[in-house]
């Protein structure tokens, strides 16, 4: 007898939040797991490419603006106006069907609340830290005080009330608080990272399973000249795919290395034309997307915005890092890098080339940032994977799933 779930996978429209996702979703589909993974029509290749079938909802533009994300109520306000969009839409697009479970993305909560309007059980997979105690007081306050946190956030606070009142009245849902709406926690919770790189990971309830990130081939591979790498140093400068608006940084690394004994890829972004940011010095590749994990196999030094991805894929290849956090969760990824010895950390508000030249020194110069990567890095690539992921999935179905009048799981004779 086996058994065949029909699995609704809800995630935001970001490389981020993908990617992590791509390796979990191929395992599901080869133990026999269908899958439906809604997203944005950007994504659809990839997902599609590991067996899911794709479904789109419509496109949400994502505020750009880093002072309103410096708090957590403007980014819960955004959360839960992203909700009010797009878990209409998707219960459209599923009339009628039925599914046993939900995976869903920590931050994207439309996937949560849908699991509830539902009524079937929900897995958060995240791409972030769980939300242990320091994780939270970190996101609280990652810039300003709480204070200022809170006098900065109040249109966002007001604007986040009024969108759960009405998610909770439309739908008879209870919408998650300000904290619950950046992690969404499910029943189970999937966390791409090991149990030593979390910050007090003993704090976390036994629904926290760590496996690690999952790398796995994105089957995107932008050309790259690889070979121009071999035999060099190589730093790799990245703020991400979202939050990478950063043109006079990226106007200071041209700077800080251009003289350098050293070779230096930048990814920009999709925002910035690669000619905005002048003449590009003779030993820089600078491209608006790389093959990160691809790339990742030549570099020394990975001088990141801290997202949870990058510097996850960083410290599997044992790189150490300059961490320059922008937002949302970042400063907590980075500060858990530089507790555990794994590299520095740089405040984006006064960056020159003199200071970004000076922390490629230090860190050529101590070995222990690269000996500490690597035991992260160690950490990371024993956690599990997506074989321990859908080993706990499929675990958590046959306990809670099987037995519900929703599930419409199929039984069939092997
Ligand atoms: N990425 C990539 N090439 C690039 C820039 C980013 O492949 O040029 C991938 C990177 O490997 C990671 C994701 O995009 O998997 C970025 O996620 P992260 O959490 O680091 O940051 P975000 O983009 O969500 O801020």
């Amino acid at each position: 007898m086996r058994i065949i779930a029909k699995v609704l996978y809800i995630n935001g429209p970001a490389h981020g939040h993908i990617n992590p996702t791509l390796g979990l979703v191929e395992e599901l589909v080869r133990r026999g797991e269908k899958v439906v993974y809604f997203t944005t029509e950007e994504f659809r290749d990839k997902i599609q490419k590991k067996g899911a079938e794709v479904r789109t909802y419509r496109k949400i533009n994502t505020s750009q603006n880093f002072e309103k994300h410096g708090s957590i109520f403007n980014l819960a306000a955004d959360v839960s106006s992203t909700a009010k969009k797009i878990i209409p839409d998707i219960l459209d697009k599923i009339k009628g069907e039925k599914f046993d479970y939900v995976i869903h993305d920590a931050m994207f909560g439309a996937g949560k609340q849908i699991s509830e309007i539902l009524g079937v059980p929900s897995i958060c997979g995240c791409a972030a830290f769980g939300p242990s105690e320091t994780v939270k007081r970190i996101l609280s306050g990652s810039k300003f005080n709480m204070f200022k946190t809170l006098i900065k956030g109040i249109p966002g606070l007001i604007e986040f009330k009024k969108n759960s009142k009405y998610l909770e009245k439309i739908y008879n849902i209870k919408y998650p608080g300000v904290f619950q709406t950046i992690f969404n926690k499910g029943d189970l919770n999937i966390i791409f990272t090991s149990e030593y790189f979390q910050p007090d990971s003993d704090a976390l309830d036994q629904s926290f399973k760590f496996v690690g990130p999952i790398i796995t081939d994105r089957a995107e591979l932008p050309d790259f000249p690889f070979e121009s790498l071999k035999g060099h140093n190589v730093i790799f400068i990245s703020m991400g795919t979202v939050f990478n608006n950063t043109l006079d940084f990226y106007k200071k690394c041209f700077v800080a290395f251009k003289d350098e004994n050293v070779k230096v890829v930048l990814s920009v972004g999709s925002i910035i034309p690669i000619t905005a940011i002048g003449e590009i010095p003779k030993n820089f590749i600078v491209r608006k997307y790389v093959p990160q994990l691809e790339l990742l196999k030549y570099v020394n030094i990975f001088i990141t915005h801290g997202g949870m991805n990058s510097v996850s894929e960083g410290l599997y290849n044992n790189i150490p890092l300059i961490v320059i956090p922008q937002f949302a969760d970042q400063p907590a990824v980075a500060a858990r890098v530089k507790e555990l010895g794994a590299g520095v950390i740089l405040n984006k508000e006064n960056i020159n080339p003199e200071i970004l030249r000076q922390a490629v020194q230090e860190i050529f110069r101590y070995p222990s940032f690269a000996e500490n990567s690597k035991k992260i890095g160690h950490s990371l690539r024993n956690a599990g994977g997506k074989k321990k992921a859908v080993d706990e999935i499929l675990a958590f179905r046959d306990n809670k799933c099987m037995g519900m009048s929703q599930a419409i799981s199929i039984k069939l004779n092997e």
